[in-house]
């Protein structure tokens, strides 16, 4: 298990992010939220899929005016995940105007690089603390690199000249982000805030950017911290960018609660990000979601790609079946299936994993010994080995986490309940 470095815990909704509470995903919409429907229905999909917290965005009155509405259909679909507000340039008119969109809302984002803009800044802020303060609900104070604060920008910029020897300006800009988020916490709590209703985050598009600001952050304050990359971009690069980031902070305890910032392709699944933030924590170690597959990558050993769609089928059965696994087989997300290509590695790794089958390479037999616990039990083949092998799978699920079985945990995973949707 990795140190963590000790933060405040805050509650949000029915979700505890720092302190000694695991380290939480959280991902955001992209449907108008003024389409109630759309927004219900993504907002399901994300929960369902793993998201613990989704944080959508408010940002016009039609917006604010749907805020309530897709709470209560989320409560009566049996999705209890909590909502985050993202507010920019009118969250104060909207929080005055809209009241039942503060109380459904479970924390505030506030940008304060986008509050206001000259004296109208501090009083908006204050609004908006004072709504979170009376509404009694968590802020988090997320600044972001695209939309710094530039008075303070300015301001620093102008200190950083008179000094003998002159920062860098990259490394006057992460100053800055860092004391835009101190300087605006402190501000929240000379307001009555509790500091245990305080997320930071200081995001930048930048892996070392990113690595640095929160190395530094995270020795400046107690806060619970909120890690992202922005702007991660599409695809691989996003997935890359992302995770060498998430990486290198979580590795040193550093982070509360993470989202990953894909670009979504052109119809692409917004729940790519949740699955991704997933990802990067159960193959670190910090926490389990969904049993993995290790899979070989495949070679010139087999020509077949029968492997490969054995592989991709069980990893999305197993995903599939995590929303009722995770309330039924407490300790089934650490689970580890094997599904390797040919005999070179097959039966090793498949014997290393709870479950593994090692497919025959070419010219090799064209059979399928399975492993359980490391034995050999039975060989597959014919036309039905993919449904014989998930049947396996789902047999061992029953077995060994099920009442009674070896591996069932007591201590029962933190769960978002969401009905089948
Ligand atoms: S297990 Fe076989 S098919 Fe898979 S990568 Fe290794 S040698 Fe190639």
């Amino acid at each position: 298990m990795l140190a963590r470095r000790q933060s405040l815990q805050v509650r949000i909704g029915n979700v505890l992010v720092g302190g000694d509470a695991p380290v939480v995903v959280q991902s955001m919409t992209n449907t108008d939220t003024a389409d109630i429907p759309a927004t219900v229905a993504q907002i399901a999909e994300l929960a369902r899929a793993g998201s613990e917290i989704v944080r959508i965005t408010v940002n016009s009155a039609e917006a604010a005016a749907a805020v309530s509405e897709i709470r209560k259909q989320l409560d009566d679909l049996g999705c209890f995940v909590p909502l985050v507000g993202d507010f920019h340039f009118n969250g104060h008119r909207l929080l005055k105007d809209y009241p039942d969109c503060a109380a459904a809302l479970a924390k505030f984002r506030i940008n304060p690089g986008n509050v206001g803009r000259g004296s109208k800044k501090d009083e908006q802020f204050a609004f908006m603390i004072q709504t979170a303060i009376e509404y009694d609900k968590p802020v988090r104070i997320g600044v972001n690199w695209g939309s710094l604060d530039q008075a303070l920008a300015s301001r620093l910029m102008d200190e950083n000249a008179k000094r003998a020897q002159p920062l860098t300006p990259d490394a006057v800009m992460r100053e800055a982000l860092i004391v835009s988020a101190l300087e605006s916490a402190d501000k929240a709590v000379e307001l009555g805030l509790a500091p245990e209703k305080i997320i930071l985050s200081c995001k930048v598009s930048h892996v070392q950017d990113l690595i640095a600001v929160y190395r530094d952050l995270a020795g400046r304050c107690q806060y619970a911290l909120h890690l992202g990359l922005t702007e991660a971009g599409m695809g691989s690069k996003g997935i890359v960018a992302s995770t060498a980031a998430l990486s290198v902070l979580l590795q040193e305890g550093i982070g509360d609660t993470i989202r990953v910032s894909l670009t979504p392709e052109p119809g692409g699944d917004r729940t790519r990000e949740v699955i991704v933030a997933q990802e990067i924590l159960q193959t670190m170690g910090i926490r389990s979601f969904t049993p993995l597959v290790t899979a070989c990558p495949g070679c010139g050993r087999t020509t077949s790609t029968f492997f490969q769609e054995l592989a991709d089928r069980i990893q999305t059965y197993l995903r599939e079946q995590m929303p009722v696994w995770r309330l039924q087989y407490p300790g089934v997300a650490d689970l580890n299936v094997a599904v390797m290509g040919c005999v070179v590695n097959g039966p090793g790794e498949s014997r290393l994993a709870d479950i593994g089958i090692s497919l025959p390479g070419t010219g090799e037999v064209p059979v399928c010994p399975v492993y359980v616990n490391g034995e050999k039990t039975v060989t597959l083949k014919g036309d039905n080995i993919a449904e014989e092998f998930q049947a396996i799978v789902a047999d061992y699920v029953t077995q060994h986490y099920g009442p009674g079985g070896v591996k069932r945990q007591n201590n029962t995973p933190k769960v978002i309940p969401v009905k089948a949707i």
